[in-house]
Protein backbone atom coordinates (compact mmCIF):
# COMPACT_ATOMS: atom_id res chain seq x y z
CA UNK A 1 0.00 0.00 0.00
CA UNK A 2 1.26 3.52 -0.76
CA UNK A 3 1.59 5.79 2.32
CA UNK A 4 0.74 9.13 2.39
CA UNK A 5 3.09 9.20 5.56
CA UNK A 6 5.58 6.10 5.83
CA UNK A 7 6.79 4.89 9.13
CA UNK A 8 10.16 5.60 7.78
CA UNK A 9 12.19 6.86 5.18
CA UNK A 10 15.53 7.47 4.46
CA UNK A 11 17.23 11.03 4.71
CA UNK A 12 20.63 11.44 1.88
CA UNK A 13 21.19 15.43 2.12
CA UNK A 14 24.65 15.14 2.66
CA UNK A 15 27.78 13.72 0.80
CA UNK A 16 26.42 10.50 0.05
CA UNK A 17 26.67 10.80 -3.37
CA UNK A 18 29.95 12.35 -3.55
CA UNK A 19 31.27 9.85 -1.54
CA UNK A 20 29.83 7.06 -2.93
CA UNK A 21 31.44 8.29 -6.63
CA UNK A 22 34.60 9.06 -4.71
CA UNK A 23 34.57 5.58 -3.62
CA UNK A 24 33.58 3.95 -7.27
CA UNK A 25 36.20 6.11 -8.56
CA UNK A 26 39.06 4.81 -6.99
CA UNK A 27 38.30 1.01 -7.87
CA UNK A 28 38.64 0.20 -4.25
CA UNK A 29 35.04 -0.79 -3.01
CA UNK A 30 35.79 -4.05 -0.92
CA UNK A 31 35.91 -3.62 2.73
CA UNK A 32 38.29 -1.71 5.24
CA UNK A 33 39.56 1.24 2.57
CA UNK A 34 39.57 4.88 3.20
CA UNK A 35 36.03 5.32 4.47
CA UNK A 36 35.33 1.96 6.26
CA UNK A 37 38.60 3.67 8.55
CA UNK A 38 37.34 7.18 8.23
CA UNK A 39 34.19 5.65 10.08
CA UNK A 40 35.49 3.98 12.55
CA UNK A 41 38.03 7.06 13.48
CA UNK A 42 34.66 8.87 13.62
CA UNK A 43 33.01 6.66 16.22
CA UNK A 44 36.49 6.66 18.52
CA UNK A 45 36.64 10.26 18.52
CA UNK A 46 32.98 11.33 18.59
CA UNK A 47 31.47 8.55 21.09
CA UNK A 48 34.55 7.99 22.96
CA UNK A 49 34.85 4.22 22.23
CA UNK A 50 38.23 2.42 22.59
CA UNK A 51 37.88 0.33 19.68
CA UNK A 52 35.40 -0.01 16.63
CA UNK A 53 34.91 -2.76 13.72
CA UNK A 54 32.63 -1.45 10.78
CA UNK A 55 30.40 -4.50 10.10
CA UNK A 56 27.66 -5.95 7.95
CA UNK A 57 25.31 -5.71 10.14
CA UNK A 58 23.70 -4.94 13.78
CA UNK A 59 23.06 -8.93 13.68
CA UNK A 60 26.28 -9.56 12.54
CA UNK A 61 28.16 -7.91 15.23
CA UNK A 62 25.99 -9.82 17.55
CA UNK A 63 27.14 -13.05 16.24
CA UNK A 64 30.80 -12.04 16.41
CA UNK A 65 30.06 -11.02 20.15
CA UNK A 66 29.09 -14.59 20.84
CA UNK A 67 31.62 -16.05 18.90
CA UNK A 68 34.00 -13.58 21.05
CA UNK A 69 32.76 -14.97 24.40
CA UNK A 70 33.47 -18.61 23.52
CA UNK A 71 29.64 -19.41 23.92
CA UNK A 72 28.70 -22.54 23.60
CA UNK A 73 26.20 -25.73 24.52
CA UNK A 74 24.90 -25.59 27.89
CA UNK A 75 25.93 -21.69 28.66
CA UNK A 76 23.19 -19.20 28.90
CA UNK A 77 22.59 -15.84 28.28
CA UNK A 78 20.29 -13.62 29.90
CA UNK A 79 18.02 -11.26 27.86
CA UNK A 80 14.80 -9.71 27.59
CA UNK A 81 12.18 -11.34 25.77
CA UNK A 82 10.92 -8.02 24.14
CA UNK A 83 13.68 -7.98 21.36
CA UNK A 84 14.86 -8.37 18.03
CA UNK A 85 15.16 -12.19 17.12
CA UNK A 86 18.84 -10.91 16.30
CA UNK A 87 19.70 -10.65 19.89
CA UNK A 88 18.91 -14.40 20.52
CA UNK A 89 19.71 -16.12 17.45
CA UNK A 90 23.43 -14.75 17.96
CA UNK A 91 23.81 -17.06 21.30
CA UNK A 92 21.24 -19.73 20.02
CA UNK A 93 23.88 -20.44 17.01
CA UNK A 94 26.41 -20.75 19.26
CA UNK A 95 24.32 -23.83 20.85
CA UNK A 96 23.91 -21.45 23.97
CA UNK A 97 20.78 -20.72 25.25
CA UNK A 98 18.91 -17.47 25.96
CA UNK A 99 17.40 -17.14 28.80
CA UNK A 100 14.55 -14.42 28.90
CA UNK A 101 13.91 -11.86 31.42
CA UNK A 102 10.66 -9.64 31.95
CA UNK A 103 10.81 -6.24 30.74
CA UNK A 104 9.64 -2.76 32.88
CA UNK A 105 7.55 0.08 31.94
CA UNK A 106 10.91 1.81 30.09
CA UNK A 107 10.36 -1.53 27.68
CA UNK A 108 13.73 -2.54 28.62
CA UNK A 109 14.97 -5.27 30.96
CA UNK A 110 13.81 -5.35 34.27
CA UNK A 111 16.83 -5.28 36.00
CA UNK A 112 15.48 -6.35 39.26
CA UNK A 113 14.13 -9.72 37.58
CA UNK A 114 18.25 -10.25 36.30
CA UNK A 115 19.35 -12.25 39.68
CA UNK A 116 16.66 -14.83 39.64
CA UNK A 117 17.83 -16.10 36.23
CA UNK A 118 21.43 -16.08 36.98
CA UNK A 119 22.40 -20.08 37.41
CA UNK A 120 25.84 -21.39 37.09
CA UNK A 121 25.84 -21.81 33.65
CA UNK A 122 24.89 -18.11 32.85
CA UNK A 123 27.71 -16.59 31.35
CA UNK A 124 26.33 -13.01 29.96
CA UNK A 125 23.86 -10.02 29.97
CA UNK A 126 22.75 -8.86 26.91
CA UNK A 127 20.72 -5.78 27.59
CA UNK A 128 18.94 -3.97 24.71
CA UNK A 129 18.56 -0.45 24.82
CA UNK A 130 15.04 -0.61 23.11
CA UNK A 131 14.33 3.00 21.15
CA UNK A 132 17.53 4.26 22.09
CA UNK A 133 16.46 4.70 25.56
CA UNK A 134 19.25 2.85 28.22
CA UNK A 135 19.03 1.08 30.66
CA UNK A 136 19.54 1.48 34.08
CA UNK A 137 23.33 0.45 33.54
CA UNK A 138 25.00 1.12 37.11
CA UNK A 139 22.41 -1.37 38.40
CA UNK A 140 23.02 -4.21 35.59
CA UNK A 141 26.85 -3.38 36.06
CA UNK A 142 26.52 -4.30 39.82
CA UNK A 143 25.15 -7.32 39.06
CA UNK A 144 27.50 -8.56 36.22
CA UNK A 145 30.76 -8.23 38.34
CA UNK A 146 28.97 -9.74 41.45
CA UNK A 147 28.33 -13.14 39.23
CA UNK A 148 31.41 -12.76 37.06
CA UNK A 149 29.17 -12.21 33.63
CA UNK A 150 30.24 -10.49 30.56
CA UNK A 151 27.84 -7.51 29.16
CA UNK A 152 26.86 -7.15 25.78
CA UNK A 153 25.05 -4.18 24.78
CA UNK A 154 22.81 -4.45 22.10
CA UNK A 155 22.72 -0.74 21.17
CA UNK A 156 21.62 -1.18 17.73
CA UNK A 157 19.20 1.06 18.11
CA UNK A 158 20.84 3.00 20.79
CA UNK A 159 23.55 5.13 17.84
CA UNK A 160 24.46 8.48 19.63
CA UNK A 161 21.87 7.81 22.95
CA UNK A 162 23.72 8.29 26.27
CA UNK A 163 23.85 6.36 30.03
CA UNK A 164 24.47 9.70 32.20
CA UNK A 165 27.78 11.23 30.71
CA UNK A 166 28.67 8.11 28.47
CA UNK A 167 27.62 6.79 25.17
CA UNK A 168 25.42 3.81 24.98
CA UNK A 169 27.03 0.16 23.31
CA UNK A 170 30.75 1.64 25.54
CA UNK A 171 29.84 0.28 29.26
CA UNK A 172 29.28 -3.02 28.62
CA UNK A 173 32.42 -5.33 27.24
CA UNK A 174 31.08 -5.49 23.68
CA UNK A 175 28.33 -3.36 22.26
CA UNK A 176 26.59 -3.76 18.97
CA UNK A 177 25.64 -1.10 16.41
CA UNK A 178 22.94 -0.73 13.71
CA UNK A 179 23.06 1.18 10.40
CA UNK A 180 20.01 -0.84 9.04
CA UNK A 181 17.34 1.41 6.55
CA UNK A 182 15.21 1.80 10.18
CA UNK A 183 17.89 3.20 12.14
CA UNK A 184 18.54 6.94 13.09
CA UNK A 185 21.60 7.06 10.55
CA UNK A 186 21.50 4.56 7.56
CA UNK A 187 24.01 2.71 4.87
CA UNK A 188 21.39 0.18 3.77
CA UNK A 189 22.78 -2.80 5.90
CA UNK A 190 25.59 -1.99 7.90
CA UNK A 191 26.26 -2.26 11.94
CA UNK A 192 29.29 -2.25 14.18
CA UNK A 193 31.02 -3.86 16.72
CA UNK A 194 32.04 -1.49 19.89
CA UNK A 195 35.07 -3.35 21.50
CA UNK A 196 35.09 -1.86 24.67
CA UNK A 197 37.70 -3.97 26.05
CA UNK A 198 41.13 -4.19 23.86
CA UNK A 199 41.64 -7.59 24.62
CA UNK A 200 39.59 -8.77 22.32
CA UNK A 201 40.13 -6.37 19.66
CA UNK A 202 42.81 -8.51 17.73
CA UNK A 203 40.28 -11.76 17.88
CA UNK A 204 37.83 -9.60 16.30
CA UNK A 205 39.66 -8.51 13.41
CA UNK A 206 40.45 -12.28 12.64
CA UNK A 207 36.94 -13.05 13.56
CA UNK A 208 35.63 -10.20 10.61
CA UNK A 209 38.10 -11.66 8.13
CA UNK A 210 37.01 -15.31 7.74
CA UNK A 211 39.26 -16.20 10.69
CA UNK A 212 42.13 -15.02 8.85
CA UNK A 213 44.43 -12.23 10.08
CA UNK A 214 44.34 -10.73 6.90
CA UNK A 215 43.86 -7.39 8.78
CA UNK A 216 47.42 -7.44 10.48
CA UNK A 217 49.05 -8.21 7.20
CA UNK A 218 47.29 -4.76 5.63
CA UNK A 219 49.04 -3.02 8.23
CA UNK A 220 51.89 -4.56 7.34
CA UNK A 221 52.28 -6.55 10.76
CA UNK A 222 53.20 -10.08 9.08
CA UNK A 223 53.93 -10.69 5.27
CA UNK A 224 51.46 -12.94 4.70
CA UNK A 225 48.35 -14.03 6.01
CA UNK A 226 46.72 -17.18 7.39
CA UNK A 227 44.05 -19.11 8.83
CA UNK A 228 43.67 -18.55 12.46
CA UNK A 229 40.25 -18.98 14.01
CA UNK A 230 36.96 -19.57 13.01
CA UNK A 231 35.62 -16.56 11.46
CA UNK A 232 33.01 -15.06 8.65
CA UNK A 233 32.77 -12.52 5.71
CA UNK A 234 31.51 -9.57 8.10
CA UNK A 235 33.33 -6.49 6.77
CA UNK A 236 31.58 -4.32 4.58
CA UNK A 237 32.03 -2.44 1.41
CA UNK A 238 33.95 0.66 1.35
CA UNK A 239 30.55 1.67 -0.38
CA UNK A 240 28.58 1.65 2.76
CA UNK A 241 30.45 3.20 4.49
CA UNK A 242 31.37 5.95 2.63
CA UNK A 243 27.27 6.33 2.68
CA UNK A 244 27.28 6.29 6.53
CA UNK A 245 30.41 8.75 6.64
CA UNK A 246 27.95 11.12 5.25
CA UNK A 247 25.52 10.36 7.25
CA UNK A 248 27.26 10.70 10.46
CA UNK A 249 28.63 14.18 9.17
CA UNK A 250 25.18 15.09 9.65
CA UNK A 251 24.85 13.55 13.12
CA UNK A 252 23.45 16.63 14.58
CA UNK A 253 21.02 17.87 11.68
CA UNK A 254 19.26 14.27 12.15
CA UNK A 255 19.33 14.42 15.61
CA UNK A 256 17.50 17.76 15.82
CA UNK A 257 15.41 16.73 13.17
CA UNK A 258 13.99 13.78 15.18
CA UNK A 259 13.97 16.03 18.18
CA UNK A 260 11.68 18.22 16.71
CA UNK A 261 8.92 15.86 15.26
CA UNK A 262 9.29 14.17 18.83
CA UNK A 263 8.61 17.30 21.21
CA UNK A 264 5.58 18.14 18.39
CA UNK A 265 4.16 14.22 19.15
CA UNK A 266 4.32 15.28 22.89
CA UNK A 267 2.87 18.48 23.02
CA UNK A 268 -0.16 17.16 20.57
CA UNK A 269 -1.11 14.31 22.47
CA UNK A 270 -0.59 15.75 26.38
CA UNK A 271 -4.33 16.55 26.07
CA UNK A 272 -5.21 12.92 25.57
CA UNK A 273 -2.68 11.70 28.03
CA UNK A 274 -4.16 13.70 31.05
CA UNK A 275 -7.42 12.16 29.99
CA UNK A 276 -5.85 8.51 30.15
CA UNK A 277 -6.44 7.79 26.77
CA UNK A 278 -2.87 7.08 25.66
CA UNK A 279 0.48 7.72 27.76
CA UNK A 280 3.62 8.25 26.09
CA UNK A 281 7.36 7.07 26.04
CA UNK A 282 8.89 8.08 29.24
CA UNK A 283 12.73 8.91 29.05
CA UNK A 284 14.67 8.03 32.30
CA UNK A 285 16.67 10.87 33.79
CA UNK A 286 19.90 9.11 33.25
CA UNK A 287 18.78 8.75 29.67
CA UNK A 288 20.14 11.48 26.62
CA UNK A 289 17.66 9.99 23.90
CA UNK A 290 18.64 9.72 20.58
CA UNK A 291 14.76 10.02 19.53
CA UNK A 292 15.10 6.53 17.78
CA UNK A 293 11.46 5.64 18.07
CA UNK A 294 8.77 7.53 19.44
CA UNK A 295 5.66 5.31 21.12
CA UNK A 296 2.71 5.73 22.54
CA UNK A 297 0.70 2.83 24.66
CA UNK A 298 -3.14 2.38 24.48
CA UNK A 299 -5.05 1.33 27.26
CA UNK A 300 -5.98 -2.60 25.39
CA UNK A 301 -4.90 -4.18 22.63
CA UNK A 302 -8.39 -3.98 21.11
CA UNK A 303 -8.11 -0.13 21.04
CA UNK A 304 -4.51 -0.27 19.65
CA UNK A 305 -5.31 -2.19 16.97
CA UNK A 306 -8.46 -0.38 15.99
CA UNK A 307 -6.39 3.05 16.53
CA UNK A 308 -3.55 1.09 14.13
CA UNK A 309 -6.35 0.19 11.61
CA UNK A 310 -7.74 4.04 11.55
CA UNK A 311 -4.35 5.10 11.04
CA UNK A 312 -3.61 2.66 8.17
CA UNK A 313 -7.22 3.86 6.22
CA UNK A 314 -5.43 7.62 6.69
CA UNK A 315 -2.48 6.16 4.70
CA UNK A 316 -0.30 6.61 8.18
CA UNK A 317 2.23 4.32 8.56
CA UNK A 318 2.29 3.92 12.25
CA UNK A 319 3.64 0.31 13.34
CA UNK A 320 3.41 -2.08 16.14
CA UNK A 321 6.47 -3.75 17.42
CA UNK A 322 8.05 -6.67 18.64
CA UNK A 323 6.03 -9.76 19.36
CA UNK A 324 8.06 -11.29 22.23
CA UNK A 325 10.41 -13.74 21.09
CA UNK A 326 9.17 -15.93 24.54
CA UNK A 327 5.46 -16.17 22.48
CA UNK A 328 7.03 -17.25 18.94
CA UNK A 329 7.30 -20.77 17.46
CA UNK A 330 10.93 -20.69 18.61
CA UNK A 331 10.38 -19.42 22.10
CA UNK A 332 7.53 -22.39 22.33
CA UNK A 333 10.61 -24.88 21.20
CA UNK A 334 12.71 -23.64 24.02
CA UNK A 335 10.02 -24.49 26.15
CA UNK A 336 8.77 -20.64 26.93
CA UNK A 337 4.79 -20.15 27.38
CA UNK A 338 2.74 -17.46 26.98
CA UNK A 339 2.29 -16.56 30.22
CA UNK A 340 6.06 -16.26 31.45
CA UNK A 341 6.36 -12.41 30.37
CA UNK A 342 2.62 -11.25 31.15
CA UNK A 343 3.74 -7.72 30.91
CA UNK A 344 6.33 -8.00 27.75
CA UNK A 345 2.76 -9.04 26.33
CA UNK A 346 1.24 -6.89 27.57
CA UNK A 347 3.29 -3.60 26.46
CA UNK A 348 3.60 -5.60 23.05
CA UNK A 349 -0.15 -5.41 22.94
CA UNK A 350 -0.29 -2.16 23.68
CA UNK A 351 2.32 -0.16 21.18
CA UNK A 352 2.29 2.33 18.44
CA UNK A 353 5.14 3.65 17.38
CA UNK A 354 4.46 6.98 15.26
CA UNK A 355 6.47 7.74 11.92
CA UNK A 356 9.78 9.58 12.62
CA UNK A 357 12.19 10.75 10.29
CA UNK A 358 14.69 13.45 9.53
CA UNK A 359 12.97 14.45 6.72
CA UNK A 360 9.25 14.34 8.37
CA UNK A 361 7.84 17.74 8.30
CA UNK A 362 6.54 18.89 11.79
CA UNK A 363 3.00 19.58 10.07
CA UNK A 364 2.72 15.96 9.01
CA UNK A 365 3.22 15.29 12.87
CA UNK A 366 0.35 17.52 13.32
CA UNK A 367 -1.57 16.14 10.65
CA UNK A 368 -0.50 12.85 12.57
CA UNK A 369 -1.68 13.53 15.93
CA UNK A 370 -4.92 15.07 14.25
CA UNK A 371 -6.11 11.89 13.35
CA UNK A 372 -5.45 10.39 16.98
CA UNK A 373 -7.43 13.11 18.11
CA UNK A 374 -10.27 12.39 15.81
CA UNK A 375 -9.83 8.94 16.46
CA UNK A 376 -10.79 9.29 20.12
CA UNK A 377 -13.24 11.85 19.69
CA UNK A 378 -15.28 8.54 18.07
C1 LIG B 1 17.91 -3.41 14.20
C2 LIG B 1 18.21 -4.25 15.37
C3 LIG B 1 19.10 -5.33 15.30
C4 LIG B 1 19.68 -5.85 14.02
O1 LIG B 1 20.35 -4.94 13.24
P1 LIG B 1 20.53 -5.24 11.66
O2 LIG B 1 21.52 -4.21 11.25
O3 LIG B 1 19.19 -5.04 11.05
O4 LIG B 1 21.02 -6.62 11.52
C5 LIG B 1 19.40 -6.02 16.46
N1 LIG B 1 18.85 -5.67 17.64
C6 LIG B 1 17.97 -4.64 17.75
C7 LIG B 1 17.43 -4.29 19.08
C8 LIG B 1 17.61 -3.92 16.60
O5 LIG B 1 16.73 -2.91 16.72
Amino acid sequence: MQYLIPYCSSYFAGNEQKYVLDVLQSGLVSGDRKYTKLVQEYFKNQFSIPDILLTTSGSTALDMTAILLNLKAGDEVIMPSYTFVSTANAVLMRGARPVFVEIDETLNIDISKIEEKITKKTKAIYPVHYAGCSCDMDNLLVLARKYRLFVVEDAAQAVNAKYKDRYLGTLGDLGAYSFHETKNFVCGEGGALAVNNHEYLERAEIIREKGTNRSKFFKGFVDKYTWCDMGGSYLPSDLLSAVLLAQLEQKDIITEKRKVICERYRNNLTELEKKGFLSMMKIPEYNTPNYHIFYILLQDGAQRDALLAHLKSEKIGAIFHYIPLHTSKMGAKLGYKREDFPLSVNLSERIIRLPLFAGLAAEQADYICEKIITFFRR
